[in-house]
């Protein structure tokens, strides 16, 4: 745990109490601050009661005696409208801010040397912090991994001048960031994403845009317009700006399966299953720019990029049968991470997919329409997507998982085709039949081992 030692003495609100919020809590309380904590949820109370959190009912508190409200990166901010709690809060004058603001101060207090990776972005943010991870630990750095994947950032281990921090860090996060300053800020793109929660575009833009503001240096994927804007204002004299592209010219660029620093490759990612497509290239490209201002060797990098072992659910190879591979990429919950899996292989896709469905469907999937040997449809969205495939793409109702995952893998080996993909790609949220993505995801892992196991002889 990460004492937080800047509120010692003080009173501090907590609001929303699941693993952040107890984990923001407990290091308070560590570092001295006397903590009132509070969730709407009855269980949530519980939990936090169970691990001797204090709880006082938040709504009846004269908030005057806070020093700040730390909120749940989960709990609306500013849209659809702030939460009753940011609202007392403000009517009283007290900050509003989050677990990776106390982490912010805490450093600038304890540590301001210990280096501090930060990775942001719509997508890719978990792979690429993760492979970051991944390089510094094989590179015999002291590596601590966490914020919005994995643990809690103030769960990690305290500030030494050595430890690398790799965080990453959501939209949400930031927004109750106010003075984040990573020693490498890396944003990875900007799409239209949680705008229920920011309002506009340009608002969650600017959100995002913070982390690199902050940052001493940085890197910037630049395909898309609102990061490109973002790497332009922020190349100074003072701050080193690497820009990364799959598209064009670049500091860093990714093309076919290649990853090149100011025209020289640097590392072949033909060979690395978990780095598939050209998202991956980026997000290569971006955790390579991020150790490189690390002050990471080339030699430390690359060799221990090609052992990336990949992320679970994240187009995570989990077996082969004959001429078919078997790809999980539950954590696909929206058309645009679809639209990445089917980029990768040009032909012999027996794509699941469906769930609960997004805005917009799977239409923008046509361009890929002809990748899709057969699609295997499950889940609520079934009668929507099997408007949209029509009959130019053969598809099947299946209704659920493991007659979707029997019926592909059949219909694969049956196929002939030199390679043939089944993939779990299914460009929906999973609450209409699962928990979250990861359940879904193994779900189909143990259907895909039983069909192995079943068609494999002893
Ligand atoms: P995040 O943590 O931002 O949600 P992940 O690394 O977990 O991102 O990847 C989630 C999904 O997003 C992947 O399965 C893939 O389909 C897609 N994806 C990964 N990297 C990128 C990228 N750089 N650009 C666009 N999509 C990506």
């Amino acid at each position: 745990m990460i004492p937080i030692t800047n509120f010692s003495g003080l009173d501090v609100a907590v609001f929303g109490l699941g693993a952040s919020g107890n984990a923001t809590a407990l290091a308070l309380m560590a570092g001295g601050a006397r903590v009132s904590a509070w969730d709407d949820s009855e269980a949530g109370r519980a939990g936090a009661q169970n691990a001797g959190i204090p709880l006082v009912d938040l709504f009846r508190e004269d908030w005057a005696r806070f020093a700040a409200l730390i909120l749940a990166p989960g709990v609306p901010l500013t849209h659809p409208e702030p939460h009753w709690t940011v609202q007392k809060a403000e009517a009283a004058g007290v900050d509003v801010i989050g677990d990776i603001e106390l982490f912010c101060r805490e450093r600038a207090t304890v540590c301001p040397d210990a280096p501090f990776i930060a990775i942001t972005g719509t997508n890719g943010k978990s792979t690429t912090t993760a492979l970051i991870a991944h390089i510094l630990r094989e590179a015999s750095r002291d590596v601590q991994l966490g914020g919005n994947i994995g643990r809690a950032v103030l769960t990690l281990e305290p500030f030494t001048p050595e430890r690398v921090y790799v965080v990453e860090c959501s939209s949400f996060q930031i927004d109750l960031a106010p003075t984040i300053n990573p020693s490498v800020g890396v944003l990875l793109n900007v799409t239209p994403d949680h705008l229920d929660r920011h309002g506009t575009i340009e608002n969650y833009a600017r959100v995002k845009e913070r982390l690199i503001a902050g940052a001493d240096n940085a890197v910037v994927v630049i395909d898309d317009d609102w990061t490109r804007a973002v790497a332009e204002r922020h190349a100074s004299e003072e701050k080193t700006v690497l820009t990364a592209s799959t598209l064009g010219p670049a500091d860093i660029t990714f093309s076919g399966t290649e990853v090149a620093y100011r025209g020289k490759p640097v590392a072949d990612l033909s060979g690395v299953p978990s780095l598939r497509g050209r998202h991956n290239g980026e997000n290569a490209g971006a955790a390579y720019g991020a150790l490189r201002l690390a002050g990471l060797r080339d030699d430390e990098i690359i060799p221990h990029m090609l052992t990336y072992p990949g992320l679970a659910h994240r187009m995570e190879q989990i077996g082969r049968l004959e001429n078919t591979i078997f790809i999980n990429d539950s954590k696909a919950t929206n058309a645009e991470s679809t639209e990445k899996a089917l980029a990768t292989w040009p032909r012999g896709i027996h794509i699941i997919l469906g769930g609960k469905a997004k805005d917009g469907g799977i239409e923008i999937l046509r361009p890929y329409f002809p990748r899709i040997a057969k699609a295997y449809l499950i889940g609520a969205a079934t009668g929507m997507f099997a408007d949209t495939l029509g009959s130019g793409v053969p598809h099947e109702t299946c209704g659920t998982m493991d007659v979707a995952v029997a019926k592909a893998t059949e219909d694969a080996l049956a196929s002939g085709a030199a390679e043939s993909v089944v993939l779990l790609s299914p460009a929906c949220a999973s609450y209409d039949q699962y928990k979250n993505f990861e359940e879904r995801g193994d779900h189909f892992r143990r259907l895909v081992a039983g069909e192995i196991a079943r068609r494999t002889p002893a």
